[in-house]
């Protein structure tokens, strides 16, 4: 295979990368480790050292030699796309090293450090109180943080271009006011329909764990996993993680009912992997290896559980063994069990949430974030803000901070501005459907094939996978696709597939 990475200047670059790729490579085996296999006990430990290995990747980053390389390269002409994304994604880290001093880098992961473990006390005790203080001092660090890295018009933008390059309040706000009308009025329509119900007795339905273990696996085998560069474990919130080259990572977790909570998530973290192991191998120990963009990421996850996981064929072809995994299983049909895949109901957990409510509940946390950013909006005030919100969207209102503002683990960590890239890559993830179908024919129709996973899997691959992190999701859709990122192809997919149901 031709190299695609020829310029002398960025190969140089790339050389010393390599110190703060290993740095990264044993980082998140760190991560990994923390959350899947360590003792409890030794998390304080784990955290100390992790907040150590980031001031010392901030230390190679602001190398002298490291620094004047890339000034060298700005200079070099005729570099090709995946070059310019090298220069450009080293850019964006050394800005953001320079612009944050190390005392603050070193403040914000040690208030979120503690906020992780005090949120998960409140979370237990349902008492947010015990979380208020954390999250007042991580929203005011937010604030500042958003000063020292600047923005052109909101200082909410600094936030949202940290998880997703170039986004910004304005291009939020305009995705929001595409899909919510539209979304609402199709809820109204779900809800008015006289099949609507607000449960499923497959929910209570109890499964051995053991066995949900083994359908997973023979999941994951139907989509040609390879076990030599992916393994599955169990944690608490199922994540996938790729820590370098042929090691892919994927956990999922256990209830021992609802069997559709396990059965999701590890399609979803699958789709997720697959993106990683289907980069370019000649990206991996540069930093656009995989994907960068959480919008493309998330795109790729909710294809595999929507499209695929949700779809009438799929469960079809797994329905035998899910018998076999769960043989209370047999009172009901397949088409009982997609019903029970694709029940539509406002709820109070966004994590359980159907594919159209869904994104009702990232607009509820963007519009509290941006106006905690504000200062619009006090945290103390935020139980009673979050639950008013959900009976304005939602029609439900949560009866207890469990089931409210303690639910997510984002904030506690410093994740403000994460959120919207999870409704958008699902909105991507349905330009992805029309296009490839448009080219290989009906999802449904192609899962009947002997190598129509592998079809789905290539097409991936040749138009996103293969990139890494090469292009920011506005590219990527119009190099690929020939179109900009567009929500109505979201809207029209739901539109036609939950009037079908309902
Ligand atoms: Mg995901």
């Amino acid at each position: 295979m031709e190299k695609i990475i020829k310029n002398k200047v960025i190969l140089e670059i790339l050389d010393k990368y390599r110190q703060i790729w290993a740095l990264g490579h044993l980082g998140g085996l760190a991560n990994w480790d923390l959350s899947v296999y360590m003792p409890e006990d030794g998390a304080g430990a784990r955290v100390e050292a992790l907040a150590k290995l980031s001031t010392l990747m901030q230390k190679l980053f602001l190398d002298r030699d490291f620094v004047e390389l890339i000034k060298k390269a700005e200079n070099e002409k005729d570099l090709d796309d995946s070059e310019k994304a090298i220069l450009r994604t080293l850019k964006r880290a050394l800005k953001h090293y320079q612009k944050l001093p190390a005392e603050f880098i070193e403040e914000f992961s040690k208030v979120t450090s503690e906020g992780q473990i005090a949120w998960q006390n409140a979370k237990k005790e349902s008492n947010f109180s015990i979380f208020e203080p954390y999250l007042e001092k991580i929203v005011e660090l937010s604030i500042k943080k958003a000063e020292y890295l600047g923005y052109r018009e909101h200082p909410y933008d600094a936030l949202l271009d940290e998880f997703e390059e170039e986004l910004t309040v304005k291009d939020v706000e305009k995705y929001f006011n595409k899909i919510k009308t539209p979304l609402i009025n199709l809820i109204g329509y779900v809800k008015n329909s006289k099949k609507f119900r607000k449960d499923h007795k497959i929910e209570k339905e109890k499964y051995d764990v053991l066995k949900m273990t083994e359908f997973n696996k023979k999941m994951l085998e139907f989509m040609h996993y390879n076990m030599k560069n992916i393994r599955m474990d169990v944690s608490s919130h199922p994540f996938s993680i790729c820590i370098g080259k042929g090691d892919s990572r994927i956990t999922t977790r256990y209830e021992g009912k609802d069997f559709a909570r396990t059965f999701s998530s590890v399609i979803h973290e699958y789709g997720h992997a697959l993106y990683e192991l289907q980069s370019n191998e000649e990206l991996y120990y540069t930093p656009i290896a995989g994907g960068n963009s959480l919008v493309i990421h998330e795109s790729q996850s909710r294809f595999w559980e929507n499209f695929i996981g949700k779809s009438k064929e799929f469960i079809n072809l797994m329905y035998n063994n899910l018998l076999i995994a769960e043989p209370n299983l047999k009172k009901y049909s397949n088409q009982d069990i997609y019903e029970y895949f694709n029940l539509v109901r406002p709820s109070l957990i966004r994590v359980d949430a159907d594919e159209i409510t869904y994104h009702l509940h990232i607009m509820i946390r963007f519009e509290i974030e941006k106006e905690l950013i504000e200062g619009k909006i006090k945290v103390k005030d935020l139980p009673k803000i979050w639950s008013d919100r959900y009976e304005k969207y939602l029609g439900v209102r949560p009866e207890n901070d469990k089931e409210g503002v303690l639910q997510d683990v984002h904030w506690s960590q410093g994740c403000i501005g994460y959120f919207p890239t999870y409704s958008m890559g699902t909105s991507l993830s349905a330009m992805w459907k029309y296009y490839l179908e448009k080219e290989l024919g009906n999802i449904e129709e192609l899962l009947k094939q002997k190598d129509g996973i592998r079809k789905i899997q290539n097409w991936l691959k040749k138009n996103i996978h293969q990139y890494g992190s090469t292009y920011v999701y506005r590219d990527i859709t119009k190099k690929s696709l020939g179109e900009d990122f567009n929500p109505d192809y979201l809207l029209k997919y739901l539109e036609k597939k939950y009037k079908g149901i309902y």
